[in-house]
């Protein structure tokens, strides 16, 4: 079952600097490492998908990553340097790709061949207060921003993993993290809810006239991780005539939380199923977070899309749910909030 895909979140690009070699030619030419380059992602169908820029975790690959105090903010120069880095290497990628692979700035470009990739920042880190910075994302192609990663910012406060857990877990957004929300809806920037706490998701929903959207979350009744949707979440998301997109790794998918890639498919679809149940399928998307966390091992890159479709028919979705919660409904959700 090859079904075009639009899939809500990959860190590629952050792989891509964090290993030696010209990563433009890595990225097209295909590397074989990690879960997403060009060939895998035409081999796969990969019509789209939220390419992310994660710039405030700067102990991430060091030997001690574990331990470091994710309760404490990240450096706002070093983010907005590593970001900075980040969207350059996807317009490099872009200029070489020769069509292969687009910048989608406008719901048209979301359409037609080659990856639609929709230029994403993952934690609000880089921008500045007076917002400067997300002028200069905007203009160069910005087109989604989660205000937090999993830890507090000048914006916001993201949930941190341990496990099991509650996302209602620190304060809502701040003064600031109101302005930045504000000048998203005004831009027609998406706002992303996954990485935020339970009272910031709630203070997004009382002030944001879009489709509430959550990239890379699961169900929390599924799964306890704090990472992953309450029910009210979900029919809130749903109401709103958003999306949450089911996160492929396996520490988000599995009720006891392991991160073990021995994980079988029908956990996704278990996840999908719920929202389903909850929200609608309309509903129902898809957000891997491959080149960002463990992922099944029958879903080994993104080559292998098709087995998760293949596990989502086999829960009983109808070949129309099937191709809303493979790239409708995210297209349908950038249109709305792209346009509004
Ligand atoms: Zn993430």
């Amino acid at each position: 079952m090859r079904l075009a895909t639009f899939d809500g979140h990959n860190d590629v690009l952050s792989r891509l600097l964090g290993s030696p070699g010209d990563p433009v030619r890595r990225f097209l030419q295909g590397d074989g490492t990690g879960h997403v380059d060009m060939p895998r992602a035409e081999a796969g169908g990969l019509a789209g998908g939220c390419f992310a820029v994660f710039a405030c975790d700067p102990f991430r690959g060091a030997p001690d990553g574990f331990a470091v105090d994710y309760g404490e903010p990240a450096d706002a120069v070093q983010a907005r340097a590593e970001a900075l880095a980040q969207v350059a290497l996807l317009l490099r990628i872009e200029r070489a790709a020769a069509g292969r692979l687009r910048i989608a700035r406008c719901a048209a470009d979301l359409d037609g061949p080659g990856v639609a990739a929709v230029l994403h920042l993952e934690g609000a880190e880089p921008i500045d207060e007076g917002l400067d910075a997300l002028e200069v994302l905007h203009a160069a192609g910005l087109r989604s921003l989660g205000l937090a990663w999993s830890r507090p910012n000048a914006f916001a406060t993201g949930v941190p993993f341990g496990f099991p857990g509650s996302p209602d877990q620190g304060d809502g957004l701040t003064a600031a993290g109101r302005a930045l929300v504000r000048a998203c809806g005004e831009r027609g920037i998406l706002v992303d809810l996954s990485h935020l706490n339970e009272r910031g998701f709630w203070d997004v929903a009382g002030m944001h006239a879009a489709p509430l959207v959550a990239s890379h979350s699961g169900a929390h009744a599924v799964c306890p991780s704090p990472r992953n949707l309450t029910d009210a979440q979900l029919r809130a998301i749903g109401a709103s005539g958003g999306i949450a997109g089911i996160p492929f790794h396996v520490g988000f998918l599995r009720p006891d939380g392991r991160d073990d890639p021995d994980t079988p498919l029908a956990a996704i679809a278990a996840h999908a199923a719920h929202v389903a149940e909850v929200a609608g399928a309309e509903t129902v998307a898809l957000g891997s977070d491959f080149d960002g966390a463990t992922m099944p091992r029958e879903l080994a890159d993104v080559a292998a899309l098709p087995a998760a479709h293949a596990a989502l028919a086999a829960q009983g979705f109808s070949s129309a749910e099937l191709e809303g919660i493979a790239h409708g409904n995210w297209r349908r959700v950038l249109e709305a909030t792209w346009t509004a």
